[in-house]
């Protein structure tokens, strides 16, 4: 559907858990984290009924994330069912590649048809400073499997910090040898944890990858392609993104709401705006689709990062709203 500010809205990110198996510390605190109780989580007949209702209004794309969205039993019975809703085209998952290997064949089989793998280094010494749990070999035989179908759409994620700024050369040798992958950089954002953590602007890491490996040239954007802007990297065979909220900030191109694990419907990443959708559940299809549809219509018309605190603005942490 439309927003009030002429935005085509036909995405949205559905965390099912706020649960997680890492800790990055621009996401998760390692310790003290108040869960939310199993009781109080979307069900996954919530999260159908839900995205069937959002589909009527104009959703195509679902986006699967957490937390850690493969830390929830059953995950690949939940992308079979979102991918048999009527007007949903392709559904998603981001995940930081842990217990991918073992999920992929059956997530594969219930329609999958993409996935985004986080991962911030290639040496496990700077994995293990940035996610305060070990595991990189077994992020990169995630990342193996997921190319192994030649179906899947496969991007690496990296939020690039001092912590792993050695770490940006070896990830962009290794991903962009392979032209079915694209390398995305996301610039820290200033959400939960993250409102305490320098990252490295896109107009640095330009510049950092340039000296190594030449120009950048523009990629024409795809089509639904998001917030990322792509580009090929000197004779590089993959593509570099770059997802820039705070320095190219992207609000009049926005697509997206997010359903949190808890059922919060939410419009913007930086506003704690939207509607709380569990107690709604008992009303009719045709009440909660008007529900959603005026959630919708008051989106925000734009983030204001720069404004880190304050009255409306989101105080829950990044795991708990999926990124
Ligand atoms: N656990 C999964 C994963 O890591 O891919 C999915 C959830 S995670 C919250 C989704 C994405 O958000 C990851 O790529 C992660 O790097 C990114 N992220 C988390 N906190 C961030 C922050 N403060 N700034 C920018 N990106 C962040
Ligand atoms: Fe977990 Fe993903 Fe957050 Fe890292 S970014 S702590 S993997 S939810």
């Amino acid at each position: 559907m439309i927003d009030s500010f002429g935005r085509t809205i036909d995405y949205v990110r559905v965390s099912v858990t706020d649960r997680c198996d890492l800790r990055c510390f621009y996401c998760m605190p390692e310790n003290g984290i108040k869960q939310i109780p199993h009781s109080e989580i979307l069900r996954f007949e919530e999260i159908v009924r839900i995205v069937r209702l959002l589909a009527k209004l104009g959703i195509k794309k679902v986006r699967l994330t957490g937390g850690e969205p493969l830390v929830r039993k059953g995950l690949p019975s939940l992308v079979r069912e979102i991918k048999n809703i009527d007007g949903i085209e392709k559904v998603h998952l981001t995940t930081n590649g842990m217990l991918l290997t073992e999920n992929l064949p059956s997530l594969v089989e219930a329609g999958l048809d993409g996935i985004n793998i986080s991962l911030d280094s290639l040496s496990e010494e700077t994995f293990e400073k940035i996610t305060h749990r070990s595991g990189v070999n077994k992020v990169l035989r995630s990342v193996d499997a997921a190319l192994s179908y030649p179906e899947l759409r496969v991007k690496i994620n990296c939020v690039p910090s001092e912590i792993n700024r050695n770490e940006i050369i070896p990830l962009t040798r290794h991903f962009l040898q392979n032209n079915r992958l694209s390398l995305r950089f996301i610039e820290m954002m200033p959400i939960g944890l993250g409102k305490e953590c320098t990252g490295i602007p896109e107009a640095e890491l330009a510049q950092i990858l340039q000296s190594e490996f030449g120009e950048l040239s523009n990629l024409p954007n795809e089509v639904g392609g998001g917030p990322s802007r792509y580009y090929k990297l000197g004779n590089l065979p993959g593509r570099v993104g770059f997802i820039s909220a705070v320095s190219h900030a992207f609000c009049s191109e926005c697509d997206r709401i997010r359903l949190t694990a808890s059922g919060f419907l939410k419009t913007c990443l930086q506003y704690d705006t939207g509607e709380q959708l569990r107690p709604l559940l008992e009303l009719s299809d045709e009440d909660l689709l008007e529900v959603l549809r005026q959630t919708i219509l008051n989106k925000p018309e734009r983030h204001c990062f720069s404004s880190k605190n304050g009255s409306g603005l989101e105080q829950h942490i990044m795991s708990q709203i999926g990124g």
